[in-house]
């Protein structure tokens, strides 16, 4: 019955614009442009092209390894010039709305784009490691059945300077500056916040690969996670362009339920992804792909689709481990978590085949950040809508 029910919404992403890095006041965010853009920028504002060679790098430096967001600080820039960067750009941060700390230490902040756009960002720290929650859009086109962001309209993809942002954000935040390679409490960054990282693809690289920059903040691509409901077609350019550690939305082993609970598999099922999977370049034994499974009450958490789920990755040979996810309620959901009896017999099953399956731990539910969780009030708007901003835009610019 309910592979048949209609999903509301649409399974397929609704073309959003780049979200421009001009700012209301005319400056230029210098933060996510690669550096060949800020080379760019500063020659486009008038700037000699060897000087903004120089600039570019000194500039680069002081942004991403000593997070200064103030021109007057960067002491090898030429006093001098400091009014004349001010008037043309900034060194942007997205505005904190909120910031919330959980029982268990697990930090929350509500975060403001330029145009009013609000999305979240989480922090986890544990013993060894601290993971940063990123997000990749303010909503999700794809409507996962027991996802809180799901609920949401899309609003528009985030740019490479909102998505890096978050990151900057969060090293202000822990003091965090400058980027050293060892001792900092965030060590790992993974795409599961708000949005489907594989259709916003573009941005996200191009963020990502600030973040792994070896002059900048530094993080390699070994500690980064990228973690997609199953955007097939996009899966062999984030191993190619991205390189870094892939987690899989599974979270059902048959068509009936996986239709039900991810509708993108309507259009990309499960063999055709597990096939995907199995080409992902870069996956080995000691890179696996992590396969995420959210465990919901009678619906997905038997016995039989445990031993499905085994069945399933070794005809790909796939270097897999599965990650049980106890689902995180919200208000108005129709699931309900399974019990942990029945979680701890999937995971033993799944074990015993050689695969590892442990039971991740929820953080910050009691301040909505656990996976699942994130919303924002943002509301989509309408392609009208969107059309006579851009003609506004368009008339107010000349
Ligand atoms: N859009 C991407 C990444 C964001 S979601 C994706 O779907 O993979 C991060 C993880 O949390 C995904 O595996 C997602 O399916 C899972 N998730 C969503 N809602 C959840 C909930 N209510 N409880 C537990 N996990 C949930
Ligand atoms: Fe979007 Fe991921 Fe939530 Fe599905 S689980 S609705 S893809 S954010």
């Amino acid at each position: 019955m309910n592979a048949l029910m209609s999903i509301p919404g649409a399974v397929d992403p609704v073309p959003v614009p780049r979200a421009v890095a001009v700012r209301a006041d005319g400056r230029i965010d210098l933060i996510g442009l690669t550096r060949d853009q800020l080379r760019e920028a500063l020659a486009d504002a008038g700037m000699e092209p060897k000087q903004a060679k120089l600039r570019a790098k000194q500039l680069w430096h002081w942004m991403y390894n000593r997070g200064v967001t103030d021109f007057t600080l960067m002491t090898d820039i030429a006093k001098a010039m400091h009014p004349w960067l001010a008037e043309r750009f900034v060194v942007g941060r997205p505005d904190v709305v909120t910031a919330q700390v959980s029982t268990d230490g697990t930090r929350k902040w509500l975060l403001r784009a330029h145009d009013g756009e609000e999305y979240e960002m989480v922090f986890i720290p544990d013993a060894d490691r601290g993971t940063l929650c990123v997000s990749s859009q303010v909503g999700c086109t794809l409507n996962c059945r027991f996802c809180h962001t799901g609920t949401m309209r899309l609003v528009r993809n985030l740019g490479p300077a909102e998505i890096v942002g978050q990151v900057m954000l969060a090293r202000d935040a822990l003091g965090e500056w400058p980027s050293q390679p060892e001792g900092r409490m965030l060590t790992n960054i993974v795409m599961m916040g708000m949005g489907e990282p594989l259709y916003n693809f573009e941005n996200v690289r191009d963020a990502l690969k600030l973040v792994m920059d070896g002059d900048g903040l530094g993080l390699s691509r070994r500690r980064i996670t990228l973690s997609t409901s199953g955007v097939v077609p996009m899966m062999a350019r984030a191993g190619e362009e991205i390189g870094v550690n892939l987690a899989v939305s599974l979270h059902a082993v048959t068509k009936e339920i996986r239709d039900e609970i991810v509708p993108l598999n309507r259009k990309y099922g499960i063999e055709e992804l597990l096939a995907a999977c199995a080409a992902y370049p870069g996956a080995n034994n000691a890179r696996r792909i992590t396969f995420e499974y959210v465990m919901l009450k009678d619906k997905n958490d038997s016995d039989e689709d445990a031993h499905e789920l085994v069945r399933l990755i070794r005809k790909y040979r796939l270097p897999a481990k599965v990650n049980l996810i106890p689902f995180n309620p919200w208000p108005g959901v129709a699931y309900e978590c399974s019990d942990p009896e029945r979680i701890r017999r999937f995971s033993d099953i799944v074990f015993k085949a050689g695969i590892s399956a442990p039971v991740r731990t929820p953080r910050g539910r009691d301040i909505m950040a656990a996976c699942g969780q994130l919303k924002s009030a943002s509301e989509k708007k309408s392609r009208a809508e969107l059309d006579r901003l851009a003609e506004e835009k368009q008339a107010a610019l000349g």
